[in-house]
């Protein structure tokens, strides 16, 4: 097998590609990918500083790689969960990383503000794990894209999870999810601007950079990620996508292309969507008096009491 663009020895086959790949023309594949993506969906500009959501996994690390190789300025940032060791070698794989190319970094810990993890949050507002988690990700993103002037968050989402969103949100038909599954979100006010600029590239691709640029990255799941059917998803569209290699691409940019037809009220209602004030308690900007991610920390605060864990705080801090 022989590399498509050198003739050298390929290493790595890319059959929705109808291509293969020696490592040095594979690299320089996956920077051509992501700055097609970059441009085609008008995600940056050379001015932006791109605050990069970084969990430890090899997507969000080859991510903030990726970006700083393009020459972006980027600043970091890891939601510590609170989730045993999981969220350990989790946070140690980011800090690592940013000290070894001397990249700056935003930590902050779930435990320490809201006086709970993630399981707790789950257990207090009888919700599932990843809607707290998200919830205070959207949280912490937007309020350190805020104190770092950061114009611009990036999140390592690949071509696989956008794909396997899309189909979910077809099944059901669900439209508000649907006019949003784009990998550019513009910003409303106050919010940052959202982008995914991994999203022509799969999962399979991210791991094998990973591997040649010896990028060390947690291997576990996150214990809560256990999303049955975006799981069922992601294996329905990858026996598709081996019986007919390039589908997965065809289904997510042919819905791309014809989503600023399908949704064109998009930008008019995010305008009516932005949020008017500021939370009472935290000061963030909040469409409420008290924003959601205060209120899911008082319904910890007081789950944690009820079982006599802790005191109840007076305030927020
Ligand atoms: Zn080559
Ligand atoms: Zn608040």
């Amino acid at each position: 097998m022989k590399c498509r663009a050198c003739a050298q020895k390929a290493v790595i086959r890319l059959p929705s590609h109808n291509s293969a790949f020696c490592p040095g023309c594979f690299d320089r594949f996956v920077l051509s990918q992501t700055a097609r993506a970059i441009e085609d969906h008008r995600m940056l500009t050379p001015e932006d500083h791109v605050l990069v959501a970084v969990s430890g996994g090899k997507d969000s690390l080859a991510l903030w790689e990726i970006l700083s190789r393009l020459n972006y300025r980027t600043t970091g940032f890891h939601l510590d969960l609170g989730i045993g060791e999981y969220s350990a070698e989790s946070r140690g794989h980011v800090e690592s990383f940013a000290s070894r190319h001397n990249l700056p970094l935003v930590v902050e810990s779930l435990r320490e503000s809201v006086n709970g993890s993630v399981t707790d949050i789950a257990h207090a507002t009888r919700r599932p794990a990843c809607s707290g988690c998200g919830l205070a990700k959207r949280y912490f993103f937007n309020r350190a894209a805020l104190a770092t002037g950061a114009t611009v968050l990036a999140t390592g989402h690949n071509l696989d999870d956008e794909a396997s969103r899309l189909f979910g949100n077809l099944l059901h038909w669900h439209d508000e999810y649907l006019a949003k599954n784009r990998p550019d979100l513009p910003s409303l006010s106050g919010l940052s601007k959202k982008v995914k600029p991994l999203v022509r590239l799969t999962e399979k691709e991210m791991a094998s950079y990973a591997f040649l640029r010896k990028i060390p990255y947690v291997l576990k799941e996150c214990p809560h990620s256990t999303d049955a059917k975006q799981l069922l998803y992601k294996k329905l569209l990858n026996e598709v996508e081996s019986a007919s290699p390039g589908t997965k691409h065809a289904f997510l940019f042919g819905y791309l292309e014809r989503i600023d037809r399908l949704f064109p009220m998009r930008l008019e209602e995010d305008h009516e969507e932005s949020p008017s004030g500021r939370c009472e308690q935290c000061g963030e900007i909040s469409w409420t008096p008290v924003c959601s991610f205060c209120r899911m920390k008082e319904k910890v605060a007081k789950d944690l009491e009820k079982d006599g864990l802790i005191p109840l705080p007076k305030t927020a801090p």
